[in-house]
């Protein structure tokens, strides 16, 4: 979870091309770049740089 409620719920209906790695949204069969099938959700959790 982030700061901002309106981010994290655009966040968990991205999703990210393993190939081109273009944004698509939830519920898409294929990218709407590359037409690729690989698609894994967004990474909900952002790590904190550490130094
Ligand atoms: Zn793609």
């Amino acid at each position: 979870m982030g700061k901002f409620p309106e981010a994290d719920a655009e966040i968990k209906a991205t999703f990210i091309c393993r190939r081109c790695k273009a944004r698509n949204k939830r519920g898409v069969a294929k990218c709407r770049k590359c037409g690729s099938r690989y698609l894994r959700p967004k990474n909900k959790e952002i790590k904190a740089k550490k130094a």
